[in-house]
This record gives structure tokens, C-alpha cells and sequence, in this order.
């Protein structure tokens, strides 16, 4: 009997190949493309999305997750608040506006979603261990998550990593790796390292499926607490397990009835490292960047694994992507803190840039509501700079 959860099996987005079995992480074995999970939904957990309220947790959709609540590890992530922002609507021209304030979560950040659900697939098998390499937050998001489940725990984190991500993952009892440089060097030490120590499951973006797929209940949480759906969605976009999410959620809204027609996702990174929205305005495939260089390390990002199924998404849901400089961002932070309360961390309110120049262009119409992801919180310092070095 398979006991682990609903899953039913895996395939690759690249080629044919299928995978029975219990898998948390892994890229394909034939051609080393990004893995799909499939599992069976239980139909009775849609009605906890027309539900019309703001669920406690994201495992108010366990029925629509490949794991029960009563499996997950948890600290009570999502269900995160959907903060009205009336006078930034106004600045940005777009009738309404909306965060999905992310930073709400155990460790202030989106990716605490697909820690979770991730964690409670690894500890539903007799793998003992788990890594990943990470910009940051994911990073201290695994170490905690890990504690929880009793798991052995390794993180290679870029020295550019924020102190206090590095910190905590120590303070979580994980394995902490800092190496010199950026995340392309964390992960290649991570790679390498996989060959002489017993590092256990891959929790990285895309190397588990179940980090985008946890992603999911953020549109099934838009559509219980809106009174209808947003026109667009605007979501900084690093590694791309958050719009991916996004979007298979929506679709699997619309393939139960509903949802009637997908609100348009648009990807917002900066200008520093940029691939998707390089590979958007011109030729796909993405191709890396070579020299990434932003004040957003979060969004770091310069060979993302799920870059092709972003563009799929974009393409499908009649969005776009678009580049915003870091001087835009941050301001963007300091613009939200202090019109709204909210405390968006620069990658974050990369958001609310990318829209404003969405609106001033008209991609996005000025009649339209708006929902941007405020995937974490943090960043005081790289804000506070900003305020200084500004002109008054
Ligand atoms: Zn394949």
C-alpha cells in the first residue's frame, strides 16, 4: 500500500520519463530536467477554498496538498494577511491594491510554505538528512523546519547571505556551510560535496517538487479571501517556485470550475540579474547571467531551474516580466513603510517597483486590482542606507 501521502508518482516537464516511488528530491534520471509530482486531490477539500475566509494555515487545503495536516510539520504557515493598500494604489495608478503579506510567516518568508511541505515528504520516508544550497532565507526556513521534523539539516549559504540568516540557521542546530562568493558557488560546493558526505534529500528550488507545489495555496488562499479574483499578480521572481506555484494552483482552480479565467501573472526581478525577464523580452531559452549584481540577494538568482516553466506561466496567463534597478526597489520598501506600516524586505517590495512601471506604461490598466506577493520581511539595514544616501 502506498503510504506516501497521495502521491502517485513523478514525471519530467523535459521528456517522458515516469517515477514511481517515494522521491523527495532529484532532477530526472534520463535527462536531468525538472521533476513533476503527481497525487490524487480529495474533491471535498475544494470547498475550503470557496469557503470565503482566511484559513488559520495553508493546511486548511490539505485535501488539495499530497499530505494530510495530520503529516505536515508545521509552525502555521500561510493563511498569511491580505493587507488593503489604498494610498499606494493611488501613487501607482491601479484601482486597487493588495499585498499578501508573506513576511507573516514562522521565518518571515514565502519559502517557509515549501520548507513545509517539502520536510513533512522527507520525514514520510527513512531519509535521515537534508540539504540545500540557498541566497538566505530558505536557508534558515530548512534549518528550522528540520529541527521540527528531527532531522539532520546542511545549508551552504553564499558569504553575501544576510548575518542574521546565517545566524539562525546555526541557532537551528543545521550544518551551516558559508561559502565565498555568490549562489552559483554555494551550489557548486553543495554539488560536490554530495559525492563525499552523506548530505540525505535535495530540498532545493525545483530539485523538490513539493517547494512550488506548497506554493499553490497562495492562490487558493487569494480566491477564499477575495470578494473576486485579482486582474494581475505581481510576484518577484528569484528562483520561480513561487509564480510556478502560483500558477498550477490557479490552474487547478480553473480545471475544478472555479475559476472562470486566470488573472495575469507578471515576474518583476532586478535589473542586476534579470535571466527570465531577458529570456521574456527576447530569445528563450533563458541562458544565465553571467555577472549577477543586485542589493537583492534573495532574488540572486542567475540560472534559476524553473525559468522555463515561469515563461510557460507567463505566456499562459497573458502576463509579463519586467526589470526594475535596485535604487527603485528600495524605495519602493521605504514607500510601504512608511504609507502603509508594512515592513516588506527589499526583495519583496521588488513587487510594488515592477508594478509601477507595469501601471506608467499601461500593461497594467488603471481600472485593474492588483495583488503582489510581499514574499518576506527583513532587510532593515539595506533600507535604512537607502533613506540615508537619498535625496530629502
Ligand atoms: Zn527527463
Amino acid at each position: 500500500m502506498n503510504t506516501f501521502g497521495t502521491v502517485t508518482g513523478f514525471h519530467c516537464r523535459n521528456c517522458e520519463a515516469t517515477l514511481e516511488g517515494e522521491q523527495v528530491g532529484g532532477y530526472c534520471p534520463s535527462c536531468g530536467g525538472v521533476l513533476t509530482v503527481n497525487w490524487d486531490i480529495d474533491e471535498t477539500g475544494l470547498a475550503s477554498v470557496t469557503a470565503s475566509r482566511t484559513p488559520q494555515t495553508m493546511w486548511a487545503y490539505e485535501g488539495l496538498l499530497p499530505f494530510s495536516s495530520e503529516a505536515a510539520v508545521t509552525m502555521g504557515e500561510g493563511g498569511t494577511p491580505l493587507v488593503k493598500v489604498p494610498k499606494l494604489a493611488d501613487s501607482v495608478g491601479v484601482s486597487q491594491l493588495l499585498v499578501k503579506d508573506e513576511g507573516q510567516n514562522p521565518t518571515g518568508t514565502v519559502v517557509d510554505r515549501g520548507l513545509s511541505l517539502a520536510m513533512t515528504a522527507a520525514a514520510q520516508t527513512d531519509v535521515r538528512a537534508v540539504s540545500l544550497a540557498a541566497p538566505g532565507a530558505a536557508g534558515q526556513s530548512a534549518a528550522a523546519y528540520a529541527a521540527r521534523a528531527d532531522l539532520d539539516a546542511t545549508v551552504y549559504l553564499p558569504s553575501r547571505a544576510p548575518f542574521e540568516r546565517k545566524a539562525m540557521t546555526n541557532v537551528h542546530g543545521a550544518e551551516l556551510t558559508v561559502v565565498q562568493g555568490r549562489l552559483p558557488d554555494a551550489e557548486n560546493r553543495l554539488r560536490s560535496d554530495r559525492d563525499t558526505l552523506e548530505l540525505g534529500a535535495s530540498l532545493g528550488p525545483f530539485e523538490t517538487p513539493f517547494r512550488h507545489v506548497a506554493h499553490q495555496t497562495i492562490a487558493f488562499e487569494l480566491l477564499a479571501e477575495m470578494d473576486r479574483v485579482p486582474d494581475a499578480i505581481v510576484v518577484p521572481v528569484g528562483t520561480g517556485t513561487v509564480l510556478v506555484g502560483l500558477y498550477t494552483g490557479l490552474v487547478t482552480l480553473r480545471e475544478n470550475g472555479l475559476l472562470a479565467e486566470l488573472p495575469s501573472l507578471y515576474a518583476v526581478q532586478p535589473t542586476g540579474c534579470a535571466p527570465i525577464v531577458d529570456a521574456w523580452e527576447g530569445e528563450r531559452p533563458t541562458e544565465p547571467v553571467t555577472v549577477p549584481d543586485t542589493v537583492c540577494g534573495e532574488l540572486e538568482v542567475p540560472e534559476p531551474a524553473g525559468g522555463e516553466w515561469v515563461l510557460d506561466a507567463l505566456d499562459a496567463s497573458d502576463g509579463g516580466a519586467v526589470a526594475v534597478p535596485d535604487e527603485a526597489i528600495l524605495d519602493e520598501g521605504l514607500t510601504i513603510a512608511r504609507e502603509s506600516g508594512l515592513e516588506l524586505a527589499p526583495e519583496a517590495a521588488t513587487g510594488l517597483a515592477g508594478l509601477r512601471k507595469l501601471a506608467s506604461t499601461g500593461e497594467i490598466g488603471s481600472e485593474s486590482t492588483v495583488v503582489t506577493v510581499g514574499s518576506g520581511t527583513g532587510g532593515a539595514d539595506l533600507l535604512r542606507s537607502r533613506l540615508e544616501a537619498r535625496p530629502r
